[in-house]
């Protein structure tokens, strides 16, 4: 090994830990429920084992498994749920990073067979859109790719019927924190139907959301503007944020 592959490795397994504790603490990893995974290179994938605490897994725990789910390296076991993740970078080559969790309030929106369908607040529209739900599929089971299939192209994020939720991205900061966000807006949308009078953004607000979403990663990838600027300028709001 490279000194420079050496390196990125040793990196990945810090950033697995930190990002598994940050879950951890968060309550979305009740028990040793679970699992992150972060490509390593082209033919394989750096991921926390089966059966420990995302509060307690160190960074040697850590198991590195070909594209196929089979232990190539690690003192401990690979998770049952390795075709999850297999799935996810089956289906979407730019994702680097897999997050699956049990938040709460999404899980039991997934166990109440809702999606996160309805866009309520801005913060949904702008960052991971509707979240679908992926039927119902025997955990450890080729059925969990089958579930997944359909809704990977379009989304980011995805509830599990009467399981959790998985989310993927880029770097695995990416994938953490569309999880926090889909568990956010769970939350949000709980507390919105028990006050009775939720009231979901009209057609012509999202679209124009979208469209300040589309600027502001237009921005992120190294454009002039601060998104802030260019997001209210879209919606129709002046610098500071106030109607224009
Ligand atoms: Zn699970």
């Amino acid at each position: 090994m490279t000194e420079q592959a050496f390196r990125q490795e040793e990196q990945l397994r810090r950033e697995l830990v930190r990002f598994s504790r940050w879950l951890s603490r968060l309550g979305f990893t009740p028990g040793t429920s679970g699992n992150l995974s972060v490509r390593l290179d082209e033919e394989r994938l750096l991921m926390t084992p089966t059966g420990i605490s995302k509060g307690l897994v160190k960074a040697a725990d850590m198991a590195i498994v070909d594209l196929r789910g089979r232990l190539l390296a690690g003192t401990r076991n690979v998770t049952s749920e390795v075709g999850m993740h297999l799935a996810v970078y089956e289906g979407r080559p730019d994702v680097a990073a897999v997050v699956h969790a049990h938040p709460p309030t999404a899980t039991a929106f997934a166990c109440s067979k809702r999606a996160l369908d309805e866009m309520l607040c801005q913060e949904a529209v702008m960052t991971v859109g509707c979240v679908p739900l992926a039927r119902y599929a025997t955990t450890g089971t080729q059925e969990v790719a089958e579930s997944l299939g359909p809704h990977l192209a379009a989304h980011d994020a995805i509830l599990l019927e009467n399981h959790g939720a998985v989310s993927y991205g880029s770097t695995l900061l990416e994938a953490f924190m569309r999880m926090e966000t889909v568990e956010h807006l769970a939350h949000v949308a709980l507390v919105a139907h028990q006050l009775g009078s939720a009231r979901p953004l009209l057609a012509e607000q999202v679209k124009k959301l979208e469209s300040a979403k589309a600027k502001y990663q237009h921005n992120a990838e190294g454009h002039s503007e601060t998104t802030c600027v260019s997001v209210n300028q879209t919606i129709g709001l002046d610098r500071r944020g106030v109607p224009a």
